[in-house]
Formats: structure tokens, sequence, C-alpha cells
């Protein structure tokens, strides 16, 4: 099964596509956690990649694709994956065609924009391996620090208020109009962000055909 996650920047798709990838057993690949590990590594892409997302901007398509090229020749992929924040734009959603990719099904996690900036600014990262937190929805087992390697969790860059401000208005000018583009393939399903991960999951997982 090959999936998409799609949905304004904090919706939460990042979570619902990790629960989903552990539940099936195919990997979820997020392209702002490959670009992260990029800058945190300080290779070429990661340097070239800082300063478009540090300004909350989109890195550049031919740079986002390469890396899902890469990433989807990997043999994990081979039993299907799901996309996590990619495509973002319709020239990606483009090369992902002349890839040869097929694409399933596409979820679309909405959430009002009033709602966004209150998720957004309870975000908390693990600098170490990349696990998201939320300091009242996803809570980590002790307060501050990362259930899976023990990091001090921080706040990202990109997560500061005036930074979400412009991810959103990114968001609804260059990716809202794949909402269009996968409807008229067939394969959206919309399903309206929960309070509760619980909530929100049992809605994805029913979108996916069932509880399995
Ligand atoms: P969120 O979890 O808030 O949706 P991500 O972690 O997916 O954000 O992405 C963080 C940043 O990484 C984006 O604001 C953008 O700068 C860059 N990025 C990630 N995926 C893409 C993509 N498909 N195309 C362009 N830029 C991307
Ligand atoms: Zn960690």
């Amino acid at each position: 099964m090959n999936l998409i996650f799609l949905g304004a920047p904090g919706a939460g798709k990042g979570t619902q596509a990790e629960i989903v990838s552990e539940k099936f057993n195919i990997p979820a690949v997020s392209t702002g956690n490959i670009i992260r590990e990029a800058m945190k590594n300080g290779t070429e892409m990661g340097t070239k990649a800082q300063e478009f997302v540090q300004k909350g901007e989109l890195v550049p398509d031919e740079v986002v694709i390469g890396i899902i090229k890469e990433r989807l020749a990997e043999s994990d992929c081979a039993n299907g994956f799901i996309l996590d924040g990619f495509p973002r734009t319709i020239p990606q959603a483009e090369a992902l065609i002349e890839m040869g990719v097929k694409i399933d099904k596409v979820i679309d996690i909405e959430v009002p924009d009033e709602k966004i900036a209150e998720r957004m600014s309870g975000r908390r990262v693990c600098p170490q391996c990349g696990a998201s937190y939320h300091i009242e929805y996803k809570k980590p087992k002790k307060e501050g620090i990362c259930n899976s390697c023990g990091s001090e969790l921080i706040i990202r860059k990109d997560d500061k208020p005036e930074v979400v401000l412009d991810r959103l208005n990114v968001y609804h000018t260059q990716t809202e109009p794949l909402i269009s583009f996968y409807k008229e393939k067939g394969i959206l399903v919309e399903i309206e962000g929960q309070e509760e991960v619980a909530d929100t999951t049992a809605l994805t997982l029913k979108a996916l055909g069932g509880n399995a």
C-alpha cells in the first residue's frame, strides 16, 4: 500500500503517518525529517536547504524530488510506504507520476488555521532522533525528555509563531492545490483532525479500510 499524508503544518500528519507505519509495517518517509537530519549533519543538501526551512519556505522541488527518488529506491519501500510531507507542490506530485509511483490513497488531515498556531506552539522535537511530541496532545513519558533516546526536547526554529504564519501561507498557496489534484484522481480521503490523537487515528484507520 502506497499512501500520502497531506495536511497543513502541525495538522498531525506526521503522528498519524508513524502510527500507520507501525500498524501496517511499512516505512513512513518524512521529507522534513530527512532534511533536518541533513541540516544537523551539515551535508551539502542540508546546507542548501537550511535557508529555506528557517524562513518557512519550501525547499526547491528538484532537491526534494531527488531525496524522494533515492529514498523510494531503498528496499524497505518495496512493499509499500507512507509519504509524510511529500508532495507539497503540484510539480512534486507530477514527479511521482513520472517516476511511475502508484499511489493508492491520499489522506488529507484538515485542521482550521486558528487551531494550527496553538498546536504548533506546543510542539516539541528531539534534536537527536527527530521524534515529535506535543506538551498537551502527545506528551513524552517524562516531561521534556525524548521517549526513544532520552535527549532533551527542543522547539524547532521554524515552529516559532512568526515563521508558522509564513508556513501556513505557503501551505495554502502551494500545497492546498494538491487536494483537488488528488480528488480528481478519486483517491483523496478527507479527515477532520480531532483534539485527541487516538480519535484522529480511528478516522484514519477507518479510511484505510477497517481496523487492521
Ligand atoms: P511539518 O511537520 O510542520 O508539516 P515538515 O517537517 O514536514 O513540517 O517540513 C519542515 C520544512 O521542511 C518545511 O517547512 C520545508 O521548508 C521543508 N520541506 C519538507 N518537505 C518538503 C517538500 N516536500 N517540499 C519542499 N520543502 C519541504
Ligand atoms: Zn530522541
